[in-house]
């Protein structure tokens, strides 16, 4: 496509784009937010639900904790209670009686035993062992051990009980419930020590189960020492850390903690003992309590996951559908909107382009349309094809598009129609000036196959200077007003513009429907042709007739010609009537001939614009072949001001219908003005002199010189005379003098229907 026609089309487009504010494209925008929206609401959804759900299980573990922790501290109660009572026993009997008091007899009876104690120790107030349950036990010293410091210093601690210690006696493991020894005066005797296993705070508990695999137990003292600790169903080992490393525990409700010694994370609740300086703690592995909220958690990942991205394939297929779908619907919308053979805008954008424009800015005096149509157009594409006629409109468009530049726009609206659209200030000046321009740019042929053409374009320019206007308004204006300029341009036989003028639309909306019914009447066959016969004065037979056409309006009734030809001539449709009219009058000439033997000649009427637009010669000589008339009895009737136009090419017409063997005859003579130049030119056969003459008879001597000029001037060069308009005896009885002469008039016979004109009996 040409550069110019492209950057015009790109202007176009920047305008369409603020017009549709591509909202389109908005749409496809919607999906992949609303998409995005949802997957979100999705995560959001599914993320709270696993936070609520990972709460529960905490809850629920924690809660699980809190019961075996309060049965825990319960049974620690009661073993260390246990423990205690054998410790507060032996400390009474010792008591009462040092020097009698015997371990062994205690042992022996079965007071005390391995269920009751691992090992039962008494030491003197120098730390040394005074008795021991251990048999053969080596003599130690235990005066550096805590509870025997700590009994001897204060004698109300009362039950104290040590860390995990390896028996100096017992060489086991051991942790050991101690009490001072008094004398009975109350001073410092020594210590009963009762060691356990370090287990057995543990052991005799069976509510295990409750804490699950990996779950933990511990018994720590307000000291600081660690008791005893059972995990993951295992006794650690007593040197483990101290309780110390369990104090961040300590009040702990049911929190997760990582356990200091296996590294193993756990939910873990504290109790102290309602009795003892003892604390537990009961642990749950957090692997274990959470194992069915974490198979839940990811099983919703797992399905948020897939439903994110089923949502997204989906987005994606719809936007991508719909992507398509827009730039289909582009594609169609510019289809629709532009001409496919020049690319221009086509009527359909051109009046959507107007309204929004009149709509929305209300462009008074800011906005004008030029209404360009081809003259000649019709013509050359029946002459050449549509191809070739379709090129040349393409090179039209071309020119139009380069006079209209970057301010304005061309649109194509029908076939030999565009209309420029020029908006800014002074827009009237701007809209002459550029059909100004077009005028001068049309000067130019278009050349086409090796030949070149010259076209006529009719410009009219509507400018838009009433709110109340739309954009219909302008166009037919514009229109109007280009129909002003074909009529102007039309005698002129060149190119014109005219700017509308309200004037214009009133005779416009009558042409308008004037040419309607004149299509009409073509369509229905409303036409129908009278004859009046051509007498020879002298004999009063009749040479030849003449065919006058008229109009059987279906409102009106019959119409006569002086009142539909002028207007068919301006109009174009005379070409189309005078073709019927040939047809019609050949027809019934030749029905004629078939009985009648004598040489009558036939005399048919054709406008100007025939010669000059229509294919006149074609259309004859097939009339002529069709009917085997004999070229020679055809006279054609051409009113001499006709001649005056276009004088050269119908002259040149007239040349090559003679030479067809048609006679030509200048009919309403003397009514123009270079009259017998043309006589002398030899361009016609013969005159007929206008009635307006005929009316002055007898009484008027310029009728009468002029009657004798031209008898002797059509005598001399051999033209036929007739004279027209005879309607009284008078005027017969003077045109005698002049002898050898024929007339035509209501005195010899009005114009009549074939059937009662009796052809050769007229007179
Ligand atoms: P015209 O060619 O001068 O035709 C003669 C007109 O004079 C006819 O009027 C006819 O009826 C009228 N006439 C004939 N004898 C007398 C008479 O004694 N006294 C008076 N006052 N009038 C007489 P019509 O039929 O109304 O036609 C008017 C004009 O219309 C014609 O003038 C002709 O120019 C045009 N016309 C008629 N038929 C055709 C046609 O088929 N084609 C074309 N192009 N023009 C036609
Ligand atoms: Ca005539
Ligand atoms: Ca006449």
């Amino acid at each position: 496509m040409d550069t110019r026609i492209r950057r015009g089309r790109r202007a176009l487009v920047n305008w369409l784009e603020r017009l549709h504010r591509l909202a389109p494209a908005k749409s496809v925008v919607w999906v992949p937010a609303g998409t995005f929206a949802l997957i979100l609401v999705l995560w959001i959804g599914t993320i709270s639900r696993i936070q609520a759900e990972g709460r529960e299980a905490r809850q629920a573990a924690a809660g699980a904790t809190s019961q075996v922790a309060s049965s825990f501290a319960a049974h620690i109660d009661k073993t260390v209670h246990d423990a205690d009572v054998a410790v507060r026993w032996i400390k009474y009997e010792y008591e009462r009686s040092p020097s009698t008091f015997r371990l062994d007899t205690y042992k022996e009876k079965g007071l005390i035993s391995a269920g009751t104690a691992l090992q039962v120790t008494i030491v003197g107030p120098d730390g040394e062992v005074l008795q021991t349950t251990t048999p053969e036990a080596q003599p130690v010293n235990v005066s550096d051990r805590r509870h025997f410091l700590a009994h001897k210093s204060s004698p109300d601690i009362g039950l104290y009980i040590s860390r995990p210690v390896l028996g100096r006696v017992s060489h086991h493991w051991t942790l050991q419930f101690t009490r001072r020894l008094n004398n009975p005066d109350g001073s410092f005797a020594g210590v009963v020590v009762v060691s356990e296993d370090p287990d057995f705070l543990t052991t005799g508990f069976n509510n295990l189960e409750a804490l699950g695999v990996g779950g933990m137990l511990v018994v720590m003292s307000d000291n600081g020492y660690l008791l005893s600790r059972l995990a993951s169903g295992e006794h650690a080992s007593p040197v483990g850390p101290p309780a110390s490393a369990y104090r961040e525990m300590v009040d702990a409700k049911g929190e997760g903690f990582t356990d200091p010694v296996d590294r193993v994370p756990r939910i873990v609740t504290y109790r102290h003992s309602t009795q003892y300086p003892v604390a537990v703690l009961a642990g749950i592995s957090e692997k274990v309590a959470l194992a069915g909220y974490r198979h839940a958690r990811d099983l919703y990942i797992l399905m948020a996951g897939l439903l994110t991205v089923v949502l997204l394939a989906a987005a994606a297929i719809i936007t991508a559908t719909m992507t398509r779908l827009v730039a289909a619907r582009a594609r169609m919308q510019h289809l629709a909107e532009t001409d496919a053979l020049t690319g221009l805008p086509n009527r359909y954008l051109l009046t959507e382009i107007l309204r929004r424009r009149i709509g929305r800015e209300r462009p008074l005096d800011r906005l004008a349309l030029l209404f360009v149509d081809l003259d000649n157009f019709k013509r050359i594409n029946d002459a050449l094809g549509h191809q070739t006629g379709d090129e040349l409109l393409q090179n039209v468009a071309r020119r139009l598009v380069r006079v209209a530049g970057n301010k304005s726009f061309v649109a194509r609206v029908g076939g030999d129609e565009f209309v420029l659209v020029v908006e800014g200030m002074d827009v009237a000046v701007a809209a002459r000036d550029m059909a100004r321009s077009i005028i001068d740019t049309f000067e130019l042929a278009f050349g086409l196959r090796g030949n070149s053409y010259v076209m006529r374009v009719s410009i009219g320019v509507a400018v838009y200077t009433a709110e109340s206007e739309t954009e219909y308004d302008l166009l037919r204006q514009a229109d109007l007003a280009m129909y002003a300029a074909k009529e102007e341009g039309r005698s002129a036989n060149a190119s014109r513009y005219h700017t509308f003028a309200p004037d214009l639309a009133v005779r416009g909306m009558r042409d308008i429907e004037r040419q309607q019914e004149l299509q009409y009447a073509i369509q229905n066959n409303e036409f129908f042709l009278e004859y009046q016969p051509i007498v020879s004065l002298d004999t009063g037979d009749t040479l030849g007739v003449e065919a006058l056409v008229r109009w059987r309006h279906p409102e009106k009734g019959i119409v006569l010609p002086g009142e539909f030809i002028p207007f068919a001539e301006s109009t174009g449709f005379i070409i189309p009537i005078g073709e019927l009219i040939l047809e019609a009058a050949c027809a019934q000439f030749s029905e004629w001939m078939e009985s009648d033997p004598r040489p009558l000649y036939l005399s048919v009427n054709v406008s100007a614009a025939q010669l000059v637009h229509g294919d006149l010669i074609g259309v004859i000589r097939q009339c002529l072949e069709r009917h085997s008339i004999d070229p020679r009895r055809l006279k054609l009737e051409i009113t001499e001001t006709a001649i005056l136009k276009d004088a050269a090419l119908i002259a040149r017409r007239l040349k090559e219908l003679r030479l067809l063997g048609v006679r030509v005859v200048l009919d309403d003579f003397g009514t123009g003005y270079s009259s017998l130049a043309h006589l002398t030119n030899l361009m016609v056969d013969g005159v007929k002199i206008d009635r307006s003459f005929t009316r002055g008879v007898p009484g008027d001597r310029t009728a009468l010189a002029m009657f004798q000029s031209i008898v002797s001037l059509t005598h001399d060069l051999g033209l036929s005379l007739v004279v027209e308009g005879v309607e009284t005896e008078q005027q017969v009885n003077w045109l005698r003098r002049f002898g050898h002469i024929e007339v035509q008039g209501f005195y010899f016979c009005r114009p009549v229907a074939p059937g009662s004109l009796q052809a050769g009996r007229a007179a």
